[in-house]
């Protein structure tokens, strides 16, 4: 059955709404197919303003994968804000894909990729707007399968009652399989329903269903066991993990925005998994093991992907960019290759010691020479051992003084705030770093024309990490200290004006870390949240902490005991059924090293220290170098 398009009546709409150009789709490299001879359709949703969704390389990498499949579509849809919302719910416009804008409820998956838990409420919206029940109890045979992915996946109980389903990991080649499943249920003429292709999904051992599982919960409140309820399903789910990151060259033709987004370069994903082993970082834990791609792959990506753009920037991405084991031939070949031209290079993010200046030179070379940032993470020498951030004082004012000689002006340290034993000494060494810092780079340069700016954020443990039993530090002593660095750095009159300070306030935190680590008895507060109005959670200005606490207590959800209490070792949590390979044991023995500030080395360098997930999931490390290099190739 054909689908008409919205555009029209949502046209009419658009004059009256703030940058109406983020809603009319046709980007450079969009992708519009016949909706007839597609027998599998797709609405691939970031839940948040099209601003911060275009850009996400997950979405981009699915839209493009699956578009390519013969018999496939996929569009994309974003968070509307609040003005249009409010348009479309008086003249009953659903939720559109900003690609050929048809109803999401008529396609057969939507797949949502979370990065924060905060979009979840952006979620909600969607839903009703496309006019898809809330629960996933109360879908029928026409509502698509909604369908969530992306980090927070990793524990999707607090909105297990408004999902379908959820995958764990790479989605390239899930997304396929999912694809290939709808598809022979739908050319069967759809046997059983909707609960029979969920079962399948289930039944394939790569998709969760959270309806497939019973929680059962002890009289104080913990979970006494996460039960399959009918035979068949897995115990537990595993994640999924591309193992050859070369054949997975996407995307191929980046998309490009139409209107203003928050990173507007080409990126090219240059490795993806990190083992360094910080203990907080939930994004290294679950995308382990490393698996680089090849400099030919990166250097043939790059080309193929400026070409399709016109970006006259390229960002190479990963969890820590400059640990490629080539990315010194990377960075050389791809400045030589466009030395002259106005397309330049990034590095979004650095470890202090694995970076080198020369390195910072090539990058440079064709371009700004923005501030470079740098992520300590912890105050002092102390907390970095606790998290297992192994950069020494004298590597980051080596690295920092370097940078300054070579003729960069300014400096970020990004930290972190409320980490596991943190007390007020760790957050005021933060001052005592920048002033160093300082000191160095005005000896070096015989210049006081260096500044440095620190910028903290809230720790929230996050599942499946060392952290996921802590206690989360609560909001009233977050602030305390970070107005107690605050003063400290204000107060100093010979360092104090080089040195700038960006944080936000402990309450945000408190919220992540209750949809973080929550299970499914949480979903009613956002549920709520929801219900009163709550949008756009991950924008401050939007964002509303009153708003959380009343509808938690309005749903009877103690806050504090989802966050500020610590998790005993046998406490069932309530993801410990999906699986990211990690064993528990070595997660619980991580976090006693970490109370006991002994460090664990990076095992792409050292020996296997069995942390579980190469034997569990079928994989290894992969690493160069090959020792090839990139061929300056004539640029047109
Ligand atoms: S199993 Fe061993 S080699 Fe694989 S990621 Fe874990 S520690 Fe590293």
């Amino acid at each position: 059955m054909s689908v008409e398009s919205l555009f029209p009546r949502l046209e009419a709409l658009l004059p009256k709404v703030s940058k109406p150009i983020q809603y009319v789709g046709g980007e450079l490299n969009s992708t519009v197919k016949d909706w007839d001879e597609a027998t599998v359709r797709w609405a691939l949703m970031y839940p948040d303003a099209y601003e911060v969704g275009l850009p996400n390389q997950g979405v981009q990498i699915l839209y493009e994968i699956l578009n390519e499949l013969p018999e496939t579509l996929a569009e994309r849809t974003y968070a509307v804000w609040p003005d249009l919302e409010a348009l479309m719910r008086a003249e009953g416009v659903p939720q559109f894909t900003v690609d050929a804008h048809r109803p999401v409820r008529a396609f057969d998956v939507l797949g949502l990729s979370f990065s924060t838990e905060l979009g979840y409420t952006n979620m909600l919206t969607a839903l009703d707007l496309a006019g898809i029940p809330l629960l996933s109890a109360d879908r029928g045979d026409d509502d698509p399968i909604v369908l969530a992915g992306g980090h927070a996946a990793f524990n999707p109980e607090p909105i297990a009652d408004f999902l379908d389903a959820a995958v764990l990991g790479d989605g390239e080649q899930i997304a396929i399989a999912i694809t290939e499943v709808v598809r022979e249920w739908k050319a069967e003429g759809s046997p059983g329903g909707r609960d029979e292709l969920l079962m399948r999904l289930a039944e394939s051992g790569g998709v969760y269903v959270p309806r497939f599982y019973d929680v059962d919960y002890h009289a104080d409140g913990r979970i006494q066991r996460v039960a399959p309820n009918r035979s068949g399903v897995p115990w537990r789910v595993h994640k999924h993990t591309v193992m050859d990151l070369d054949e997975w060259p996407y995307p191929k033709k980046p998309l490009v925005p139409l209107a203003e987004t928050v990173h507007e370069r080409f990126s090219v994903e240059i490795f993806r998994g990190c083992t360094r082993g910080c203990r907080f970082c939930q994004a290294g834990m679950i995308t382990r093991p490393v698996r680089e791609r090849s400099i030919t792959t990166i250097g043939d990506m790059v080309e193929a992907g400026v070409k399709a753009s016109g970006f006259n920037e390229v960002g190479l991405l990963s969890l820590s960019s400059a640990d490629h084991s080539e990315i010194g031939e990377v960075a050389k070949g791809l400045a030589d290759r466009y030395e002259g031209t106005n397309t330049s290079l990034s590095l979004p993010s650095t470890r202090v010691d694995a970076f080198n200046i020369d390195l910072a030179n090539e990058f440079s070379r064709n371009g700004r020479r923005s501030g470079l940032t740098f992520a300590p993470e912890g105050g002092s020498e102390r907390m970095r051992k606790v998290i297992n951030k192994m950069v020494t004082e004298e590597d980051l004012i080596r690295t920092v003084t370097t940078a300054y000689t070579q003729g960069w002006r300014q400096v970020k340290l990004y930290f972190m705030c409320g980490l596991p034993t943190e007390e007020d000494a760790d957050v005021l060494g933060i001052a005592d770093l920048a002033r160093k810092v300082i000191q160095a780079g005005r000896e070096a340069t015989g210049s006081r024309d260096v500044r440095c700016t620190v910028s903290i954020g809230g720790f929230v443990p996050k599942p499946h990490t060392p952290f996921q039993w802590a206690a989360q530090a609560d909001h009233e002593t977050v602030d305390r200290r970070l107005k107690a660095l605050k003063d400290a750095l204000r107060g100093d009159k010979e360092y104090g004006r080089a040195i700038g300070m960006r944080y936000h306030d402990g309450k945000p935190s408190i919220v992540e870390g209750l949809l973080s680590r929550g299970d499914r008895r949480v979903g009613a507060v956002i549920r709520a949240v929801w219900e009163d109005g709550g949008r756009f959670d991950g924008w401050s200005e939007h964002f509303s902490y009153q708003r959380w606490m009343d509808a938690a207590d309005k749903a009877g959800v103690d806050v504090g005991w989802y966050t500020t209490r610590e998790r005993e070792e046998n406490e069932v949590l309530p993801w410990d059924h999906l699986d990211a390979g990690l064993d528990r044991e070595w997660l619980w023995q991580d976090w006693q090293d970490a109370v006991n500030d002994v460090e664990v080395e990076d095992c792409r360098w050292t020996p296997c220290y069995d942390c579980g997930v190469c034997p569990t999931m079928g994989t290894e490390i992969q690493i160069g170098p090959t020792g090839k290099k990139l061929l300056p190739l004539t640029v047109v």
